[in-house]
């Protein structure tokens, strides 16, 4: 499996593309922007997208998700939770003085426990709600340690906020404590926004997570 990560769009969004090398079917999460440059990468890899996947529909997580799946005829899917706020695009595109992007049908089948399949691979999708109501985070087996792809419930040394539409300051610290400080110490963590971690770090050394 080949993963690349790039972000994407004003708020720089890291888009990540799982390629699987034997079959060249592809996984898109989180295409929030910036269309023709997650096209480009596709192209260049040889690959083609038979699901597209959202950590949750904040603007900048959606924003190239209606032109990829024009282009790719993937299946686009969110949780269902997280279907009040795709309606609310206009809302969110005036708040943030982001355009309105273009909508499209969204599957609300991402399920605690789901595993969304291209290829050989098969990336779990674990509930962790707080950031929104349907944020998840999804996980995959590599060839040494997992990867999980946690949207904005984890960043490096950071969480995200809650402060925004349907936003739950407890709920995001169970789903961090429950859910994704249960996985491997060398899982290595691809955040919604900004560098690349590790959950062992971040158990030592997340100001947010940090025991007292
Ligand atoms: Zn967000
Ligand atoms: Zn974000």
């Amino acid at each position: 499996m080949i993963i690349e990560t790039l972000p994407v769009g004003p708020l720089q969004c890291n888009c990540s593309i799982l390629v699987d090398e034997e079959t060249r079917l592809a996984i898109v999460i989180d295409p929030g922007g910036d269309f023709e440059k997650i096209q480009g990468r596709i192209e260049k890899a040889g690959a083609k997208v038979t699901a597209i996947v959202h950590t949750h529909t904040h603007i900048d997580h959606v924003g190239a998700t209606a032109p990829l799946q024009r282009w790719s005829s993937a299946k686009a899917s969110i949780h269902e939770a997280d279907r009040p706020l795709y309606d609310l695009l206009p809302v969110q595109a005036q708040m943030l003085g982001c355009p309105l992007p273009e909508i499209c049908e969204l599957e609300g089948d991402l399920t605690d426990d789901h595993v969304v399949r291209a290829g050989a691979i098969e990336l779990g999708v674990l509930y962790t709600p707080g950031h929104t109501p349907g944020s998840v985070s999804f996980v995959v087996h590599g060839d040494d340690a997992s990867v999980a792809f946690t949207g904005d419930t984890l960043f490096r040394r950071g969480i995200g906020r809650t402060d925004l539409w349907g936003g739950d300051s407890g709920l995001i610290l169970r789903s961090l404590r429950n859910r994704l400080m249960t996985l491997e110490e060398k899982t290595v963590v691809i955040a919604g926004h900004g560098p690349t971690t590790t959950i062992g770090e971040e158990r030592r050394a997340n100001p947010f997570l940090r025991v007292a």
